[in-house]
């Protein structure tokens, strides 16, 4: 990606979101725009996290054997009567058609995934049967003021499982539980696994996954050292007890909710009376989970857990690009070899950045900073004629001359 192609520009404006450090971040950067309260534009940049996010959230849900759909985010108006929630959800954006007739926009999609798995499952043959997509969701939030974390509209995971019995639906959500873990995990992000009712790690549960950071509504008691946390309004435990499950110190702490997992029993089955034949061919309600993951809020959660004075700290495994190439001088000599250097870095399967405007050094400094790429590259005259391009990683204040002979081995030892 050459920065003289894409049209957004770093700003030193302050977003009307300033109070959240994310969408201020986010937008100063270029990553996003807001269009108007809870509702953003995904720049380039922005898309590119938020596409390695959902790519990362979209093999871990592979992995657990689940099919990816897309589902419509209009929805009849009888299918949200059927579940009683047209009236009963507060956030449900509802529209009217020119003939009259009423839609909802998805909130959420059991309302259109179980009469679909209707039309295809029979009998218990059919079953296990999981599958998922990640689409946009539309909620009417009454307060939209943390940036991405709390969109009118934003990116969702959501999985439903079917299943023939309580044992099965158990077994499958303790893996999903594992999966989701990772999946936070490899973005470059610590969660703490928040039970929301019931005993630790038992069935018919929900569970929550929290990020913890300031920013986060959510007020916890957690384990200062493995997964386990509580959500402090429902909480057994209390600041200084030790943890009951590796017995270190329980913490008060804030949290962002990133992922909630269900085990929805027959809720939604009963509504929709999704019945399966059993192995002596009586008819039985299907008993469901669903898992939901936040992609948008995690874009958001991982810049209020990763970010310093400068700008934001992108994980390598999710930045927009692994390394920020940085050419100072506008002569056909560092042109020339800053070019190469893009294509030699490219050529080997690296994404770049590449900063090829004409501007100053410490503006492309500065916005490498704030954009928070791993890798920063800095080609110019004077590197060229010692033969060596300039090395500093975002994590650190420490500059390396390399040999431009080794820049590629170096950068892919640290990819
Ligand atoms: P919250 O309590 O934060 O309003 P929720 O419990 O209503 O969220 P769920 O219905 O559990 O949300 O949705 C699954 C996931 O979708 C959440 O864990 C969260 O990561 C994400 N999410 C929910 N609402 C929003 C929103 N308004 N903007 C961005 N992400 C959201
Ligand atoms: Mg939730």
């Amino acid at each position: 990606m050459r920065y003289s192609t894409i049209f957004s520009k770093t700003t030193k404006s302050v977003s009307a979101d300033s109070e959240s450090i994310n969408a201020r971040l986010l937008v100063q950067a270029g990553f996003v725009d807001q269009e108007m309260a809870g509702v953003y534009t995904w720049l380039p940049l922005g898309l590119a996290v938020l596409r390695n996010i959902e790519q990362i959230v979209r093999e871990e849900m592979n992995t657990l054997g689940a099919s990816e759909i897309f589902m419509p985010s209009l929805q009849p108006k009888e299918y949200w009567d059927t579940t009683n929630r047209w009236e009963g959800v507060d956030v449900l954006f509802k529209l009217k058609s020119q003939t009259g007739k009423d839609y909802a926009l998805g909130c959420t999609h059991e309302e259109v995934v179980t009469p679909l798995v209707k039309k295809f499952v029979q009998s218990y043959k059919d079953l296990p049967l999981v599958t998922y997509q990640i689409n946009t969701k539309f909620r009417d939030e009454l307060r939209a003021k943390s940036g991405v974390l709390r969109g009118r509209e934003f990116r969702m995971k959501d999985m439903y499982s079917f299943h023939t019995t309580q044992e099965d639906l158990s077994a499958f959500y303790q893996k999903a539980l594992k999966a989701y873990v990772r999946a936070y995990n490899r973005c470059g992000l610590q969660v703490k696994v928040v039970q929301a009712s019931g005993g630790v790690f038992t069935q018919n549960l929900s569970h929550e996954f929290q990020a913890l950071t300031d920013a986060g509504e959510d007020v916890l008691i957690a384990c200062d050292h493995c997964e386990f946390g509580e959500n402090s309004e429902i909480a057994t435990h209390k600041a200084g007890d030790p943890c009951p499950m590796c017995k270190s110190t329980l913490v008060s702490t804030k949290g962002i909710e990133v992922g909630n997992i269900f085990d929805l029993g027959t809720k939604y089955s009963d509504a929709f009376e999704l019945d399966f034949t059993n192995e002596e061919g009586r008819r039985q309600r299907v008993l469901m989970g669903c898992y939901g993951i936040g992609t948008s809020r995690l874009v958001g959660a991982i810049v209020e857990a990763s970010h310093d004075d400068k700008g934001m700290i992108w994980p390598k495994s999710i930045a927009p690009a692994l390394v920020h190439l940085v050419r100072i001088g506008e002569d056909a000599e560092s042109v020339a070899a800053a070019d190469a250097l893009y294509d030699e870095l490219r050529g080997a399967g690296f994404s770049v950045f590449y900063d090829d405007r004409d501007a100053s050094a410490g503006s492309k400094f500065a916005d490498a900073d704030l954009m928070g790429l791993p890798i920063r590259l800095t080609v110019s005259k004077r590197m060229l004629a010692e033969n060596v391009v300039e090395w500093k990683e975002r994590t650190s204040d420490e500059l390396k001359k390399i040999p431009r002979s080794e820049v590629l081995a170096t950068v892919r030892s640290n990819a």
